[in-house]
């Protein structure tokens, strides 16, 4: 196995950089991956050129366009375009190059608005979805669809993982575009250097998020490589796997924990003229620790973590 061709399809964002690194921790030795300037996702024949080129054993689908609530919500076209685009190109590459595994990744947020708590993977499409992310959220649906019915349909072992907010180095610090926790983090640190008196916290500061270490995912995916298929997972009559966190966190919970993280003493402003988004979205993780997940960080050890990243890289 550790000799089989792998593609890690976005290796320069956060969960695709960490799939790299721990793949390569764990001995893998042939593995691929490509620059945008090199191959453009969003063209399928130059995908369906390069995947029959390269033949290979596995690919694990990180490439996607991210980013946080305000990303969503203003830039709808582009988040549900690209993503439908880059998905199909590459689950119909490897189809037709008889990929032996394909594990795509998705995002919690596919689920209902108001799913019953905590969501369990057979939720999916039993109501409205949450408006900030909807068309994110289609393109996820649209691709973990896609894995399910080319099982179904050819006996592909393609299959889809739904992590919670993932964090870690690596992670988009950007204050317009990105996630929560990385945005927070980029924030305090600032005005903790420019000695100001607060911060922002967007919203009002009361919606529930659970926050996973990216690496415990990679761990997570390295398994699903190795030992679990696809059939392991449609045979339960769901499309896809929950990969969720036991930290959960408000979000001014998550501010407060951060400051003190970063050694900030101002106060917290909540503006509320930005979206809180879904109130809460804890996924049951029942069926993936029942294959083997284990989530080694903790919350505070992770943002510690991060935060050393964010100093070194981003400063
Ligand atoms: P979501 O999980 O898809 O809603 O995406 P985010 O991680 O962007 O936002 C999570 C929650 O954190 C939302 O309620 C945001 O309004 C709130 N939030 C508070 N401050 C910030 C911030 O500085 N950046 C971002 N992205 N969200 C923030």
């Amino acid at each position: 196995m550790k000799n089989k061709k792998i593609f890690i399809a976005g290796h320069n964002g956060m969960v695709g950089s960490s799939v790299l690194k721990t793949l390569k921790q764990k001995g893998y030795k042939n593995l691929v991956t490509i620059n945008k300037e090199d191959l453009n996702l969003l063209d399928q024949k130059s995908v369906l050129d390069f995947l029959k080129k390269e033949k290979f054993y596995s690919v694990i689908l990180c490439a996607a366009k991210v980013g946080g609530i305000l990303a969503n919500n203003n830039y709808r076209a582009d988040f549900i375009y690209d993503n439908i685009q880059i998905s199909s190109n590459i689950i119909k590459s490897c189809s037709e190059t008889k990929v032996k595994k394909l594990i795509n990744l998705g995002s919690s947020c596919i689920y209902p608005r108001e799913a019953k708590l905590p969501i369990k993977e057979e939720y999916l499409l039993t109501g409205p979805l949450e408006y900030t992310n909807e068309p994110y959220a289609i393109a996820k649906i649209s691709a973990l669809k896609m894995c399910e019915s080319f099982y179904k349909q050819n006996g592909d072992d393609f299959y889809s993982l739904m992590p919670c907010n993932l964090y870690g180095p690596g992670d988009n610090f950007n204050l317009k575009s990105s996630h929560v926790l990385p945005g927070l983090i980029h924030k305090i640190h600032l005005a903790k250097i420019n000695n100001s008196l607060t911060f922002d916290v967007w919203g009002s500061g009361n919606p529930m998020r659970e926050f996973l270490y990216v690496d415990d995912l990679s761990l997570m995916i390295v398994k699903c490589l190795e030992e679990i298929n696809a059939s392991d997972i449609y045979s339960k009559g769901i499309s896809h796997l929950n990969v969720g966190s036991d930290d959960e966190i408000s979000i001014k919970d998550l501010a407060l924990l951060i400051k003190s993280i970063v050694g900030f003493t101002g106060n917290i402003i909540f503006d509320n003229s930005k979206p809180d988004g879904t109130f809460r979205k804890k996924m049951d993780n029942t069926r993936v620790k029942s294959l083997g997940f284990t989530q080694s960080k903790s919350l505070k050890d992770g943002i510690q973590k991060t935060y050393e990243w964010f100093k070194k890289n981003k400063i």
